[in-house]
């Protein structure tokens, strides 16, 4: 994102994703306007957050005319810093890593993971979906000065190592898919996802509260 926009707080900007995605589906079908209620149906996010969300960037709805699609795109795009590649480099190609190289990241968003990293030797060499695999004593030296996010799909036990090692390349961001909780550099921001994790809490929600009142 442009540092211009960085006064938008933390879970406004989180939520830019999606209201991007779904934004580039109603452009593409056609539609010139929306309102904080169909978005609100269509993104699960309640409609006063929206407008809040909204009024950060300037984006006023007026009252039974709703957003102007095409402005609002324009502004995401921007923000998202979609008209520029993001490179990205995946790092541990298990279950979990080859899924994520199969996955095609670039038909929904301007990322595209370059290259992989393993250790074991009988993957190393290989392409996943065209994107080569390299070891990862090669690191540094592979990712070079353009790649600026890491997805780690490595053992818990090996993530902060490889962390460490990140602190003096061009990464920026890290998307960590291992439960280990890492520390970072100032110069690394990283984000959780743990699947098992999400899954237990859906299971513990649908198991203690009805779900009518989950929404
Ligand atoms: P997943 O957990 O993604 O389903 P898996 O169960 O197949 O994968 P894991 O043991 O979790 O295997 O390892 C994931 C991948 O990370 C494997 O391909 C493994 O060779 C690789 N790996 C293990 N240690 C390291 C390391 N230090 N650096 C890079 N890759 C590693």
């Amino acid at each position: 994102m442009s540092t211009e926009q960085l006064k938008i707080p933390q879970a406004t900007a989180k939520r830019l994703p999606l209201y991007y995605r779904f934004l580039k589906n109603l452009h593409s079908s056609g539609k010139q306007r929306v309102s904080s209620a169909e978005l609100s149906e269509a993104v699960k996010v309640d409609s006063a957050t929206i407008r809040r969300d909204f009024s950060y960037f300037g984006a006023l709805g007026k009252k039974g005319y709703g957003y102007n699609v095409n402005y609002l795109l324009t502004f995401f795009r921007k923000t998202l810093d979609q008209d520029e590649l993001t490179k990205i480099a995946l790092i541990g190609v298990g279950n979990l890593g080859t899924a994520l190289l199969n996955y095609n990241f670039i038909k929904n968003n301007n990322t595209k993971i370059e290259m992989a990293f393993d250790v074991d030797e009988s993957r190393v060499g290989q392409k996943v979906s065209n994107v080569p695999i390299y070891h990862l004593n090669d690191l540094e030296e592979k990712l070079g000065n353009d790649i600026s996010v890491v997805i780690l799909t490595v053992p818990a036990i090996a993530a902060q190592g490889i962390t460490d090692r990140l602190e003096h390349t061009s990464v920026k961001g890290i998307l960590n898919f291992t439960p280990a909780r890492i520390n970072v550099p100032d110069s690394i921001r990283i984000h959780h996802i743990d699947l098992a994790v999400e899954l237990q809490a859906l299971i513990y929600f649908l198991r203690n509260y009805p779900t009518e009142l989950v929404n």
